[in-house]
């Protein structure tokens, strides 16, 4: 498709990440597709960033081998994917398409796949409801396996890490690994993407209106043209 400017359109790549941004301001989503234009992303600590790290390498040791890593063995089904695939692409037209990355995948004995996102959590996640993204996260993974031609197995699993309580800590610190299984959809998937694809096609949308970016800059303007 050609851009009245009469270059060639980008095509946009959508992501779960992006998705859920707009169930949480359909504006900030157009915002950042269509203008390239993010909220800042502040002060951020990359501890997560170095607990997937360590847990990717602790399951790549038993990649290959017939048991599952300790930590999950008896609490889910299959053998880990070898060779693992991370990245996956669905080409929806010239002009859109979805991607994802998996942290991990399963492979069950009737040969469907289970996707797999490691959580790492400040607490257990079973006193706390599941972040709709979440399940949006792998229902996006298992559109994605099936487009690929890896039929899912209809369930997805959430991998949490949090610290545990201890005295001998100067021991080391313990985790906690709770793992949570969702069923999934990939209609539900299908949907949401084309319900971003449906929000970029408009015009700029409504923000959401509890949004502490949005609200300051209102202040702030409120403040300025006193
Ligand atoms: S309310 Fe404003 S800053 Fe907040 S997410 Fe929406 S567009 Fe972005």
């Amino acid at each position: 498709m050609q851009s009245s400017s009469g270059s060639k359109k980008k095509k946009i790549w959508l992501s779960p990440s992006g998705l859920s941004l707009l169930s949480r301001c359909p504006r900030c989503f157009w915002l950042q597709y269509r203008r390239g234009i993010r909220q800042p992303e502040g002060i951020q600590s990359r501890l997560a960033n170095r607990f997937d790290g360590v847990i990717k390498a602790y399951f790549d040791t038993y990649r290959g081998g017939d048991v599952l890593p300790p930590l999950v063995a008896g609490q889910v089904e299959g053998k880990l994917e070898h060779p693992f695939q991370e990245t996956y692409f669905y080409h929806h037209d010239d002009d859109y398409g979805l991607m994802g990355k998996l942290d991990e995948c399963l492979v069950r004995a009737d040969g469907t796949f289970t996707p797999v996102d490691h959580k790492t959590a400040s607490s257990d996640p079973r006193t706390r409801d599941l972040l709709p993204a979440y399940q949006t996260q792998l229902d996006i993974y298992a559109f994605l396996l099936g487009s690929n031609r890896k039929k899912p197995s209809g369930i997805g699993h959430l991998i949490y890490f949090y610290p545990a309580d201890g005295a001998d800590l100067h021991e080391g610190f313990q985790m906690e690994v709770i793992v949570k299984t969702l069923d999934t959809s990939t209609d539900a998937a299908h949907e949401k993407f084309m319900e971003g694809v449906a929000a970029l096609e408009g015009e700029m949308p409504f923000a959401a209106d509890n949004c502490p970016f949005c609200l300051w800059y209102d202040a702030m303007t409120a403040l300025l043209e006193k």
